[in-house]
């Protein structure tokens, strides 16, 4: 049976992190004059994930994406290079435009549920022990990036043969957060 690529940091299998792991650097991929972003902490709901929007890999089905807190993430060099990819969208991915990878994407509309958070790209940095992908979000989405919809049983199957649970859109405990939040902006549940 021919293996199935989900992305180059998990294929061989998921690696655990450590726990206590205070976090890194992202550096781009440029040959000189790289974009450097300083975490510090680790990073939390790391998945993989089969949108259209997030920075992957050549060649690789899924992103690998997870979420840092704002306050823990600087740009530390070259941030003169950084674009927004699409400013119209909740999420504005800072892009090096040399080399083209996302090196974060923070949301500025403070009332979206997600609001907080920067997402970001472990396998740009060198250091290890960042927490591993627990699950596969917007499984479906890869079909919209060209993965033909007979191949999605064998990506769901190997999603779970790695350990990363499949879900079409974010894990349960994801979408309930979010429905909360919508939910008390709404006034239907007391804030
Ligand atoms: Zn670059
Ligand atoms: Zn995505």
């Amino acid at each position: 049976m021919a293996t199935v690529s989900i992305h180059p940091s998990v294929d061989q299998g998921v690696k655990h992190g450590n726990p206590n792991f205070a976090g890194g650097t992202l550096t781009c991929k440029c040959a000189q004059q790289q974009v450097t972003v300083k975490i510090t902490g680790n990073v939390a709901f790391n998945h993989a994930c089969g949108c259209t929007k997030c920075w992957k890999p050549q060649g690789a089905t899924f992103s690998v994406v997870g979420v840092v807190p704002r306050d823990k993430l600087s740009v530390t060099a070259n941030a003169q290079k950084l674009k927004v990819v699409d400013p119209s969208a909740a999420i504005q991915r800072h892009a090096c435009t040399g080399c083209g990878v996302h090196m974060y994407g923070r949301i500025e509309n403070k009332n979206h549920p997600l609001y907080g958070f920067d997402f970001i790209h472990v396998e740009l940095s060198k250091e290890v022990g960042w927490e591993e992908p627990k699950f596969a979000a917007f499984v479906s989405s890869v079909i919209e990036s060209g993965t033909k919809p007979e191949q999605m049983g064998a990506i769901r199957a190997r999603l779970k043969e790695l350990g990363l649970e499949p879900y079409d859109c974010l894990t349960p405990q994801l979408m309930d957060l979010i429905a909360t939040h919508t939910a008390k902006a709404k006034g239907v549940l007391a804030a």
